[in-house]
């Protein structure tokens, strides 16, 4: 079932919905591990799951390979990520094949980082240069088979001017995403604001915030400096004094989530996205948070959106 149609079950049900996502792992132990959190974490009932795409193409056919297993053995609506770096158009041929075989109708299109670290972004011959083009490519191949997303910024990527990032998500939009999933913020007035801006361009499609629950505080810090964006004095506050206690740091991080997503809700968005980084704890503890665990809760909102497809 397409996301998008998911989406409008859960307008209509008028429920927040949320939805996970796993990164693709290097070794076989952290294979298991996704398995196994795939099956424990698809009881607390989300919409869909989306599983990434490594930058650089590396183990990406283990990609495709989870897209099937969450799809086919956990019977999770999957969202693959699929990225233009490395991959000649028969390479993103292949993958959409393997997507298309494994019943899989969500495709989340990307530029995608580059393939090391220090290494500037570039396409490769025979390949893709924007997340656009690729949109365009898989409409082009499949119709409305797919239902394809995008990537959305509300504080910014590549140090590129915010007006031009708009026009830059505004030609993903009219090449065929059907719906926005954000970059993670921790400052909800930042996004609020970006989603007015979105929203004046006349970009209609679904906007689904990236929440990231906090772990621990080193990895909290470092990945709010990997992808820029700004912390609140107040969460520097509380959480600073308690950073070597992991314990605390998720019970305080737990209430700021919460706290954030409850403004999220109170806006009228009603999707919420949760970068699991593979682990259940802080995730489930803010679902918890935010009375979103209930079974019938969630059945209901299932149930309604089977009656909408
Ligand atoms: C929700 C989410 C999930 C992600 N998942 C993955 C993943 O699985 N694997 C991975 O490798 N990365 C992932 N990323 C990271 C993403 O690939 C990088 O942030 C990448 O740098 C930008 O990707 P994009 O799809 O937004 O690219 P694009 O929208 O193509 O933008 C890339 C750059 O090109 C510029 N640009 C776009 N169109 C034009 C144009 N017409 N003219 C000139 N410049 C233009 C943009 O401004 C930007 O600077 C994810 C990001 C998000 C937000």
């Amino acid at each position: 079932m397409h996301i998008k149609d998911k989406l409008a079950a859960c307008e209509t049900a008028g429920k927040p919905c949320f939805s996970f996502e796993y990164y693709v792992p290097k070794t076989p132990q952290g294979v298991q591990n996704l398995y196994n959190r795939l099956e424990r974490m698809g009881s607390f009932g989300p919409q869909f799951v989306n599983i990434t795409w490594n930058a650089g193409g590396r183990s990406n056919s283990f990609t495709t390979e989870a897209v099937s297993v969450a799809q086919a053995a956990y019977g999770l609506e999957t969202c693959m990520h699929l990225t233009c770096t490395g991959m000649e158009r028969e390479k993103v041929s292949g993958a959409l094949r393997e997507a298309y075989n494994s019943g899989c109708t969500n495709i989340l299109a990307l530029r995608g980082d580059p393939p090391g670290e220090n290494e500037t972004w570039s396409s490769v011959s025979g390949g893709f240069r924007y997340a656009k083009e690729l949109v365009a490519y898989i409409r082009e191949n499949y119709g409305d088979y797919f239902d394809i997303g995008v990537a959305g910024y509300p504080e910014g990527c590549d140090d590129r001017d915010p007006d031009v990032l708009l026009d830059h998500l505004k030609e993903k939009i009219d090449a065929g995403g059907t719906f926005i999933i954000t970059q993670m913020f921790y400052d909800v007035d930042i996004f609020l604001s970006w989603v007015k801006k979105v929203r004046e361009r006349g970009i209609t499609v679904p906007i689904i915030p990236g929440i990231m629950p906090i772990h621990t505080y080193a990895a909290f810090i470092r990945r709010a400096n990997w992808v820029n964006i700004k912390i609140p004095g107040k969460w520097l506050r509380t959480l600073e004094p308690v950073k070597n206690d992991d314990v605390a740091v998720r019970a305080i991080g737990r209430n700021l989530v919460v706290e954030l997503c409850q403004k999220i809700l109170a806006s009228g968005i009603n999707q919420l996205h949760f970068y699991t980084m593979n682990m259940a704890t802080a995730t489930r503890m803010v679902l918890e948070g935010l009375n979103l665990m209930s079974d019938l809760d969630s059945l209901e909102c299932q149930r309604s959106a089977r009656i909408v497809s």
